[in-house]
């Protein structure tokens, strides 16, 4: 008889994170679910489900939502990973967050830097995320592969700058954020 750390009935949003997250630590798992996988009864199909961090219903959700845009960038390095380790060794990932001022203990927010991990043979993941009316780039690096990130980090502000500078400018609009320098990370 085949015996499991974790059986989860019903695989949907919760049971097939659950699932994942199991798996992934190395558990036997198995999920029960009463059609197939996915499905067109979940709650969580339709076109218009989308991830935001505002709730009225609780407050408490506020920290599960920033925990969730985190696991959505790992999940997205994860699963392109698995697509093809021939074909590509650099990860570009894109997730909106939120655009009103956030507070942590009582201090506001000012940036937001996305980390997206390195698979396996991958040599650059380059994340972006959008926060508070600006936008913020996370590059992870193959130090081997990559000895000069902080550069590729430059020529990102310079192309930002460069689309920038194809919107015809009004008079009367705010003039744009100063653009800090790039920080970079790098791993191998
Ligand atoms: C119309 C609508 C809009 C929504 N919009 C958003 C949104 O914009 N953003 C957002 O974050 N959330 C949204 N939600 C909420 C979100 O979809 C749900 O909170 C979330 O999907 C619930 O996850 P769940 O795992 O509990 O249920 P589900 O994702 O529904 O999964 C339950 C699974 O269990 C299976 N199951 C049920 N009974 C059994 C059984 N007896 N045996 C085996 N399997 C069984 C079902 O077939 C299903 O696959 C929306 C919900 C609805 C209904």
């Amino acid at each position: 008889m085949k015996s499991y750390d974790a059986i989860v009935a019903g695989v949907g949003s919760m049971g097939s994170a659950a699932l994942y997250e199991f798996a992934r630590r190395g558990r036997r798992v198995l999920g029960l679910e009463q059609f197939d996988v996915p499905n067109a009864l979940g709650t969580y199909v339709g076109v218009t489900r989308i991830i935001r961090l505002a709730y009225n219903e609780d407050p408490r959700y506020v920290p599960l939502v920033r925990r969730a845009y985190e696991r959505w960038h790992a999940l997205g390095a994860r699963v392109a990973g698995q697509l093809s380790r021939r074909m590509y060794n650099v990860l570009v990932t894109n997730v909106p967050g939120p655009q009103i001022p956030l507070y942590a203990a009582g201090s506001k927010v000012e940036a937001m830097y996305p980390v997206a991990p390195l698979g396996p043979g991958q040599a650059l993941a380059v994340s972006c995320t959008s926060y508070n009316g600006r936008v913020f780039f996370g590059m992870t690096a193959d130090r081997d592969a990559i000895p000069d990130v902080e550069e590729f980090a430059v020529q990102i502000g310079e192309a930002v700058d460069e689309i920038l500078s194809t919107i015809p400018q009004q008079s009367d609009s705010p003039a744009p954020h100063a653009r800090r320098r790039p920080r970079s990370r790098t791993s191998s």
